[in-house]
């Protein structure tokens, strides 16, 4: 086949649904996006079948015949090394100790580069920056932390395991008011995790609504669960609320430490803040909190170069591959390696 003719898919398994994207050998994105139901509960094998139908559905819309896709790239939300799922996550069982990209490499006769989801989307963001050649870092906010770095040129950093880049485990100076370190889900303390992420945000109105200043507050009438609270949260931040805002700028003055502390280890240039609050009404106040975060923290080296003070030594940006970043990303590395 001449290799102007290969087609390279993305897959994207989340907890409900894969999201897929076609690109040609020119990285273009080739025919619409596609997106199926995951299955995922049901085991691999009937995710597979999944996976499938979105390979058909992306050639059926690029008007090709699907032996042209010649790699596949594929994100799964779970730990994994080297295509191997560690950690269950929300998958089935008979997911975790599978040699996944093995298998559906097998089944669908071309080659398979697996990797996690927050990886995937580091990659997406970086492909979607078409005149963005240096390294970037994201990291996402959502119902955890998760982070991704990219390389120079394009490739992951995904660590000899595949577990690099546990942004949301760093350790940030903050404490609650009585003094105690927050329970992060990994089992620490103390995680940025346990401060940005939506089991912070649960734990953080909770906190606040119990004292006697937000009696009369809105949610706290009537019988809402915390998990309603939470997610009602950013409605209120996006109207001004002043407990929203108090809780969302907190979080993202910790986030911006946090960004500093790895800005210090990677000294990425750029760093993407991903998850649904790039999607946010109050995304620009956000930013803002996070600047100040990483202001308050960051070595002033990480903020201006010192011989050319105008120029800002790392900038930061919204996500906005949305969530079809991670599929995006995986084509284009499918792309990268079997090309
Ligand atoms: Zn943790």
């Amino acid at each position: 086949m001449n290799p102007t003719d290969c087609y390279f898919a993305g897959l994207d398994i989340g907890g409900s649904t894969v999201k897929a994207v076609l690109v040609d050998a020119a990285a273009e994105q080739a025919g619409p996006p596609v997106e199926v139901k995951s299955r995922v509960k049901e085991g691999y094998e009937t995710t597979f079948a999944q996976l499938e139908s979105a390979l058909d559905q992306l050639a059926a819309g690029a008007g090709i015949e699907r032996s042209r896709i010649r790699g596949v790239g594929l994100d799964v939300p779970a730990p994994s090394s080297n295509g191997v799922i560690w950690g269950k996550a929300n998958l089935g069982d008979d997911w975790v100790g599978t040699d996944i990209r093995g298998e559906l490499s097998a089944r669908l006769g071309v080659p398979v580069y697996m990797t996690n989801d927050c990886n995937a989307a580091a990659v997406g963001e970086y492909a979607l920056r078409k005149y963005h050649t240096s390294s970037l870092m994201l990291v996402a906010p959502g119902t955890g932390l998760g982070g991704g770095f990219v390389l120079p040129g394009g490739r992951v950093y995904e660590g000899v395991n595949g577990m690099a880049l546990e942004v949301g485990h760093v350790t940030v100076p903050f404490r609650e008011e009585d003094g105690s370190l927050p329970a992060c889900s990994c089992g620490l303390t103390g995680c940025a995790e346990a401060w940005v992420s939506l089991m912070a945000l649960r734990r953080r109105v909770g906190i606040e609504l119990a004292k006697p200043q937000w009696a009369a507050h809105p949610l706290n009438q009537g019988d809402l669960t915390i998990e309603e609270k939470a997610f009602r949260l950013r409605d209120f931040a996006a109207a001004g609320d002043e407990l929203a805002v108090s809780i969302f700028k907190q979080q993202g003055f910790i986030l911006g430490y946090m960004i500093a502390d790895m800005v210090r280890v990677f000294d990425p240039g750029l760093v993407v803040i991903g998850g649904g609050l790039a999607e946010s009404a109050f995304r620009d106040d956000y930013m803002k909190w996070v600047e100040e975060g990483f202001a308050d923290r960051a070595w002033a080296v990480f903020r201006y170069s010192p011989v050319e003070p105008e120029k800002q030594t790392t900038r930061f940006e919204w996500a906005t591959g949305g969530d079809a970043a991670a599929a995006i990303g995986m084509a284009y590395t499918a792309r990268e390696l079997f090309a």
